[in-house]
């Protein structure tokens, strides 16, 4: 079928008034904002940490080490906004900034005193939503401005700011997908096997990470296929689909039901495995960089390794509104099963032109989030 397709190259037209410039202003405001918010965020976590802090993520980092980067973020917040007065632009933007970072001044600033922590069953992942926004802001802006696939596509494209809500939502929520994600894998009991997750354990750590990789792709990839081919599944993936303009943020975009399902669902492969935590650390970090990767605006040439990994261009292909891509590249992690079931389409060099869904989806938060019931009672 996709012989008859006439692949075409898409055309993102140049927004100038939407583009970041040196010298405007713009981008010291919007940094500005964004550390006074983020320093904000951070005071609070450091002044209450049961609530506002994941169990599973205080074991990784020192709090007290990232005292340090919290009083850089909230110095670059006051510079930054001060920039804005001395050019003489943008300076409301500025203002909002130093006027964040003064209330976080107000509230203890970087001297909070780091105390113990009582643990909850459930909190809210405050530091997971500063730690993941820092992270891959940074590693995916520059790498989506040094290689883009769309050069005209800008930071602040259509529908960033819905964007960035599901991004806030997904990381503050982390602690209840943990808890729902161990809850439903318990269930999974009878299955354990003592001998084979030993066996497992004896395993060097990369092919345990290898394994791991494979049985979570299989089942991730059998759960993203029904959300497609199950009809009334299709209206709550579909939100995910909405999204026309990939980048980093774009991946967020997804239903609470889809995105607390997906991870139960992964949750079960991992805890039968019973595989080494530091191969499972290693998992967890791989399948999280790869899922923001494969949204990214990112034109770089993998060469052989896109007919092994799921890449930008094979992702893309999966949010195409295009005839022949449609319920086509439904893996997350390597293209085996998509290739195993005859569900693949990437045609050599090219990648779509049309993007989103064929029927069109709300484009609020609570219009999407809503929509799979409202077409429910449409039936
Ligand atoms: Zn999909
Ligand atoms: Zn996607």
């Amino acid at each position: 079928m996709s012989k008859f397709h006439r692949y075409k190259d898409r055309d993102v037209e140049l927004d100038s008034s939407k583009q970041f410039r040196l010298g405007e202003g713009k981008i010291s405001g919007y940094c500005s904002v964004l550390l006074g918010a983020l320093s904000l965020l951070g005071v609070l976590a450091y002044l209450f940490p049961s609530y506002l802090t994941t169990t599973e993520l205080r074991q990784v980092y020192d709090a007290e080490t990232l005292q340090n980067v919290l009083k850089y973020g909230m110095y670059f917040s006051l510079f930054f906004g001060g920039i804005t007065f001395v050019l003489k632009k943008f300076r409301s933007l500025g203002s909002i900034g130093i006027g964040l970072t003064v209330v976080a001044f107000l509230l203890g600033g970087y001297k909070v005193p780091v105390s113990d922590v009582e643990p909850m069953h459930l909190s809210l992942g405050v530091d997971w939503l500063i730690l993941a926004f820092l992270g891959s802001a940074f590693i995916f802006v520059t790498a989506e401005k040094l290689f883009p696939k769309y050069k005209n596509q800008v930071i602040l494209r259509d529908e960033w700011g819905l964007d960035l809500f599901y991004f806030c939502f997904n990381h503050l929520a982390i602690s209840a997908i943990i808890l729902y994600g161990n809850y439903h894998a318990s269930h999974f009991d009878w299955a354990i096997s003592a001998s084979v997750q030993e066996s497992i354990q004896s395993m060097p750590i990369l092919l345990q990470v290898g394994l791991i990789v494979l049985c979570a792709d299989f089942v991730l990839y059998w759960e993203h296929r029904l959300y497609h081919e199950v009809s009334w599944l299709w209206p709550v993936h579909a939100v995910h689909h909405s999204v026309e303009n990939l980048d980093w943020l774009a991946g967020s975009r997804g239903h609470f039901i889809q995105v607390f399902s997906e991870r139960a669902m992964v949750m079960i492969p991992l805890y039968l495995l019973g595989a080494d935590q530091t191969a499972l650390n290693i998992y967890v970090a791989f399948a999280a960089l790869q899922a923001v990767f494969i949204h990214c605006n990112l034109g770089i040439n993998f060469g052989p390794l896109k007919y092994v990994f799921v890449t930008p261009q094979f992702h893309h292909w999966h949010h195409s509104s295009e005839k022949p891509a449609i319920d086509t590249n439904y893996s997350a992690h390597t293209i085996l099963f998509d290739w195993m079931f005859n569900t693949m389409h990437l045609p050599r060099e090219y990648w779509p032109a049309d993007y989103g869904t064929t029927k069109p989806l709300p484009k609020t938060y609570l219009g999407q989030m809503f929509y799979p019931l409202q077409q429910f009672y449409k039936k």
